[in-house]
């Protein structure tokens, strides 16, 4: 019974790092909202890939675009010029609304790019001494896992035993606005603050409202970028195209990733001013894949799906839908679920639970036996991001699984 299954789980476990614990399912198809086993069984996806697959599994458009693509060039490195990465630039900018970009592959190097931008900009432009910029970042922050972004983690896991770590930063509590501008205050040579405007991984943790506006007008008033991972909030998927864009908050430096491609390819960004990304010159940063061809064309495949099929406005009428569900028929019905949080279509339930215990997980597990999945971000909060272009009708089957999953659980 579910050999197939097994089988690729052992052989992931035998050959592959174990650097992750997924849940058990092998999944070899998707479509749309939908995703399929090795056994052929069907479930919705309430992950899309920790909000990459916004736009849904395998959308034809963006699968054209890479196809068509792919047999015209791939990569060229940049080496050399291209034909696509201009296009890409000048469409990417507009689209978002910044001077310039600096195209990279992942999450994590984006924000790397990022800290290094604000810093040399720092040095360059604003007259702070030579190694002393300091970067302001958030309690229970989640930027990626390379050496320098989890120097400023608080995720013992994540930072344990990975020393020496870099330095640089000053860690305050999210949305608290006296402690960001006491630390600026207090801190001479502050650059920047990294702030991500809804704490994904940290188990979708919204700010006060007001809180993102007011954080940008203390930056702007100290000369401090203020820069907006959105690698998780990004693209349509809390019910604007920018989760900042709910408080109209432009940040000096935007970073981007996952949806950027839809999940078809690694593809992500930092957008900023021109005044900004000039301080970069030839050879201080890049990456071999960084801006490529078919990143190129799938990017702009998978941003004219947001815009055709009005994406961002679907997330935020099938969020506002989902929660007010959830909350009549089980928040209120159930002593187990506390409460449902988020926007647009990023939202998480939190468990009346310790946060290490394995009940969110429990859970999960149930709700894939009964079609649908999702993951736990600890062991209380489990985060449901379904892609963005789901009906209403299978939004309302969805909150039915749910409820009926975690009732039974319940029981
Ligand atoms: N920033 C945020 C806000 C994220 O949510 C993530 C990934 N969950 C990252 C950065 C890292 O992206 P990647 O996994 O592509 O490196």
């Amino acid at each position: 019974e579910n050999k197939l299954s097994q089988q690729a789980i052992d052989l992931e476990n035998e050959y592959g790092a174990h650097n992750y614990h997924p849940l058990p399912v092998v999944l070899s198809k998707g479509e749309g909202v939908f995703v399929w086993d090795v056994e052929g069984k069907r479930y919705y996806d309430f992950l899309s890939a920790y909000s990459a697959v916004n736009q849904g599994h395998c959308h034809p458009a963006i699968i054209g675009a890479l196809k068509t693509q792919a047999e015209s060039l791939t990569l060229t490195s940049r080496a050399f010029y291209s034909d696509m990465l201009g296009k890409y630039e000048q469409f990417v900018t507009n689209y978002f609304g910044f001077d310039k970009v600096l195209p990279m592959n992942t999450g994590a190097e984006a924000v790397e790019t990022a800290i290094k931008l604000c810093r040399k900009y720092a040095y360059e432009k604003k007259g702070i001494a030579e190694n002393e910029a300091q970067i302001i970042v958030c309690k229970n922050n989640f930027h990626g896992r390379t050496t320098t972004i989890i120097s400023f983690s608080n995720d013992e896991v994540a930072r344990k035993n990975f020393g020496p770590y870099t330095s640089g930063f000053l860690k305050i509590d999210y949305d608290n606005l006296e402690a960001l501008e006491e630390t600026i205050k207090a801190n001479k040579n502050v650059a920047g603050f990294l702030v991500e405007p809804i704490q994904g991984e940290a188990g979708v943790y919204v700010p006060s409202e007001g809180y993102l506006t007011k954080a940008k007008e203390i930056c702007e008033k100290h000369g401090v970028l203020f820069i907006a991972d959105e690698v998780q909030t990004g693209v349509a998927r809390t019910g604007q195209l920018l989760a900042v864009n709910h408080e109209n908050v432009k940040p000096d430096i935007l970073i981007l990733g996952k949806a950027l491609s839809g999940g078809v390819y690694p593809v992500s960004a930092v957008f900023s001013s021109s005044e900004i990304m000039d301080v970069i010159r030839p050879g201080q940063h890049g990456s071999t894949f960084g801006g490529n061809p078919l990143a190129c064309a799938v990017a702009i495949a998978a941003l004219n799906v947001v815009t055709d099929e009005n994406l961002a406005e679907k997330a935020e009428e099938l969020g506002q839908l989902f929660r007010s569900e959830i909350n009549t028929r089980l928040v209120e019905k159930s002593k187990f679920v506390s409460l449902v949080r988020g926007k647009g279509l990023l939202n998480a339930i939190v468990i009346n639970d310790d946060e290490d215990s394995s009940t969110a997980w429990d859970i999960c597990i149930k709700l894939r036996d009964n079609g649908l999945l999702a993951k736990p971000t600890h062991g209380n909060i489990i985060r449901f991001a379904p892609p963005l272009v789901m009906t209403k009708e299978q939004l309302l089957e969805c909150v039915s699984i749910i409820e009926s999953t975690i009732l039974e659980f319940e029981n």
